[in-house]
């Protein structure tokens, strides 16, 4: 006899998909992309459908429960689940419970649908007595129906008059399930596109027609900030839903950019456009309704961070990579997936039309735009033909300032508060001294489990390990040598608005990193004060570089362009110059132009050359030998295990037995190390890195498939994490 059998992805940490036989009572309801409930080992646990075929389900056991109406995951996306769980070596059942919003894939689930009353107009006549009544039925005789969330919008305590309305026979009332919308009580006035300049007309032909063709296609939005980019993506998503189709827009941190949602949300405004925005600052119950919401259809543009690459999206026609070079698209711990990746995989699976977008493209994007065929459009001038700003270097070398600030860089924020200017300040590290010293024995004070310094945070007394939040206090004397004479050398935000507070003491200062934009609402307040005038300086981490638009901003300064290229990374230099061209990028935008001022020790590095004269081409033209000769993405590409143990002699021979088995299996695939990681304890665990180095993506993928034969040499107590495409080797 013939049985229906599911194939389910558990959360657990293995490969497979579990069979499961679905019984007669749900076989007429079950369909794939819904949860169940099956019994696993001892317990029960909740898994996804992600198939269901024909089959002897003899053995099998059968799923207990369903615990959707509806699929949650759509077979488009369940196709790229499952191929993302393969690629990134990811067990499929916990690549499925990251994409689902919320708790709604764990086991104990707490999101749950809601409900509410919902009337329908039965009859108005004769008209009722009380004005709040008439008021009432007015409303939804406007409306047809109308849900008691939507009525109390407009009509406060409309619970008493409800209850008479229906009992007298005027309403009927209904159970309808509320949807959970963070915008539901906000109107935003429609905007008027502007008409396209030259330059993005050019840039959406190519998109249009490629989305009127149907296929996947794949662009490099290449376009200096303020250059018109996101007017691009915004008609392309026009383009997009007129054709039937849906958008999916991804940027890179959702809190960090409510302009941009406000403007799509603008743009779409006049017309019954559904837009979702996906993101961590929602519930778990806003976010699984918004998901429910997009599954059903009812959703034409999605708008989210990383993790809404996975947005269940019937039919995306066009998908939008807003600054497709900002590492956070890059998830770093457990399922180590990159979502811009993943953007352009969706968009060969469904044939969708792929904008990747930025000032300072990925080198990947930008190498594979000169070598490999993608189309690369370029936006080279600023909208409001406002000039780039000009840049100049401070070498420090000749000028080695007492505090943070060079004379010159003060001079600079001088003159720019005499003109009644605002000016940006750029330092990478948070909190008042990257370390505390002694002075007389040389101690320093690093972390207990991780091997980095602790940061002092002057403002709390506290030292802090920014990479486990752990927090001690700051000793009065050396604990080796009982010295007094301990010293913060080098300078965080907090120091650096003290600075400065000091330089200038009539001056409105603020600071903008992660320990003042913790509240909620903290960095929207922040945004608003700076664009509002109420801020002269503004200092901030990298943070203040990304995605806004200062128009008052009329001097940049760097404090340290050092710290950017200094790390021990070789995409380090890449990253300094997209770091520096972006803060460069909000100097004057608005006309006059602007200026921006970089401190550095090192004036000769290339890519600090090519950051002043804004440069890409030249950067990419002077990056590419070192990439070529090393082999290095994009020229070849990457895989990173890394170890980690408890025990450092543990963890060192696993890490060495793993590498020899590869060498000895790895044909032309080139095995680095073992080494220890550059943070060679985290969190108090030991760690061993082994790099995989191949030309060809397809020989790598062929060893990792004999991954498990060498996880299998490792004792249990030694963790191994795989990043396939690794961003981060610290
Ligand atoms: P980017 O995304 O490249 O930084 P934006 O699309 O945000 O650039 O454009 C910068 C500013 O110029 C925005 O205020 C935008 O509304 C405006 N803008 C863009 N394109 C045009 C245009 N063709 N005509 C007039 N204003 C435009
Ligand atoms: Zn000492
Ligand atoms: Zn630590």
């Amino acid at each position: 006899m013939s049985d229906l059998i599911a194939d389910i992805a558990v959360g657990v940490p293995l490969k497979q998909l579990f069979s499961y036989r679905v019984p007669d009572t749900l076989s007429a309801a079950v369909r794939v992309g819904m949860r169940v409930r099956i019994p696993f080992g001892r317990r029960t646990t909740v898994g996804a459908v992600l198939a269901l075929r024909e089959g002897d389900g003899g053995e099998l056991k059968e799923l207990k429960e369903l615990l959707d109406s509806e699929p949650l995951l759509p077979e488009g996306l369940i196709r790229l689940l499952r191929w993302a769980a393969d690629y990134y070596c990811h067990p499929v059942g916990q690549v499925v419970k990251n994409a689902l919003p919320g708790d709604v894939g764990s086991d104990k689930t707490q999101t749950k649908i809601l409900n509410e009353p919902c009337y329908q107009l039965l009859k108005t006549e004769p008209p009722p007595r009380g004005s709040k009544q008439r008021e009432l039925l007015d409303f939804i005789a406007a409306h047809g129906e109308a849900s008691l969330t939507r009525i109390r919008e407009q009509i406060a305590a409309p619970h008493a008059s409800l209850k008479t309305l229906v009992a007298g026979g005027y309403l009927a009332e209904t159970e309808r399930e509320r949807i959970r919308d963070p915008f539901a009580a906000e109107d935003i006035p429609p905007d008027r596109p502007p008409v396209l300049n030259d330059d993005q007309r050019q840039a959406l032909a190519a998109v249009t027609s490629a989305l009127d063709a149907g296929g996947f296609k794949d662009f490099l939005l290449h376009g200096v900030t303020g250059s018109g980019k996101t007017e691009v993506y915004l008609h392309a998503v026009e383009h997009c839903l007129s054709l039937g189709r849906q958008a999916l827009i991804l940027v890179p941190e959702i809190s960090l950019t409510p302009q941009l949602v406000a403007r799509f949300r603008a743009r779409f405004a006049a017309r019954a456009v559904g837009i979702a925005v996906l993101h961590s600052g929602l519930s778990d119950g806003e976010r699984y309704d918004a998901w429910r919401e997009i599954v059903r259809g009812r959703v034409q543009i999605v708008i989210g961070a990383r993790s809404a690459v996975f947005a269940p999206l019937e039919n995306p026609g066009l998908i939008v990579v807003d600054e497709e070079h900002d590492a956070s698209y890059k998830q770093g711990e457990g399922f180590r997936y990159s979502a811009r990746d993943l953007a352009l995989v969706r968009g060969q699976q469904q044939g969708c039309a792929v904008l990747l977008g930025s000032a300072t493209p990925s080198f990947a994007s930008y190498y594979r735009s000169e070598e490999k065929g993608l189309t690369r459009l370029e936006l080279p001038r600023r909208v409001h033909s406002g000039a780039l700003p000009q840049v100049e270097l401070i070498d420090l070398r000749e000028q080695a300032p007492e505090g943070a600030l060079s004379n010159a860089l003060i001079e600079g924020l001088q003159q720019t508060l005499e003109r009644r200017e605002q000016a940006l300040l750029l330092l990478n590290r948070r909190g008042y001294a990257p370390f505390l010293l002694c002075a007389d024995c040389g101690e320093s004070f690093s972390c207990p489990n991780c091997s980095i310094t602790l940061t002092f945070h002057q403002g709390q007394r506290r030292l802090r390990c920014h990479y486990c939040d752990y927090v001690d206090v700051v000793p009065e004397s050396c604990p080796t040598c009982r010295s007094l004479n301990i010293e913060a050398p080098g300078a965080g935000t907090e120091r650096l608005e003290e600075e400065l507070a000091e330089l200038f003491p009539t001056a409105r200062i603020a600071r903008m990193d992660r320990d003042t934009t913790g509240r909620k609402g903290a960095h929207q307040q922040l945004m608003t004060a700076m664009l509002g005038g109420e801020i002269d300086i503004l200092v901030g981490t990298q943070m203040v570089a990304k995605g806004h638009d200062f128009p008052g901003v009329a001097l940049v300064g760097v404090v340290s362009a050092d710290s950017a290229f200094n790390l021990p990374d070789f995409r380090s230099a890449e990253r300094g110059f997209a770091l520096l061209t972006q803060v460069a990028g909000r100097a004057g935008r608005a006309a006059g132009g602007g200026r921006v001022l970089i401190q550095t020790y090192n004036p000769d590095h290339y890519a600090l050359d090519c950051a002043v004269a804004q440069d890409y081409a030249a950067f990419y033209q002077l990056e590419l030998p070192f990439r070529q000769e090393l082999g290095y993405p994009p020229c070849g590409h990457l895989v990173n295990l890394v170890f980690s143990a408890n025990d450092h002699g543990e963890v060192q021979q696993a890490a060495q037995r793993c590498g020899a088995y590869f060498s000895r299996h790895g044909g032309a695939i080139q095995v680095l190390g073992p080494s220890p990681c550059p943070l060679a304890r985290l969190r108090g665990k030991y760690r061993y890195q082994l790099l995989l180095k191949g030309a060809e993506r397809a020989q790598l993928r062929r060893l990792l498939t004999r991954l498990d034969e060498a996880a299998g040499l490792l004792p249990k107590q030694v963790t191994l994490h795989i990043d396939v495409d690794p961003l981060d080797m610290l």
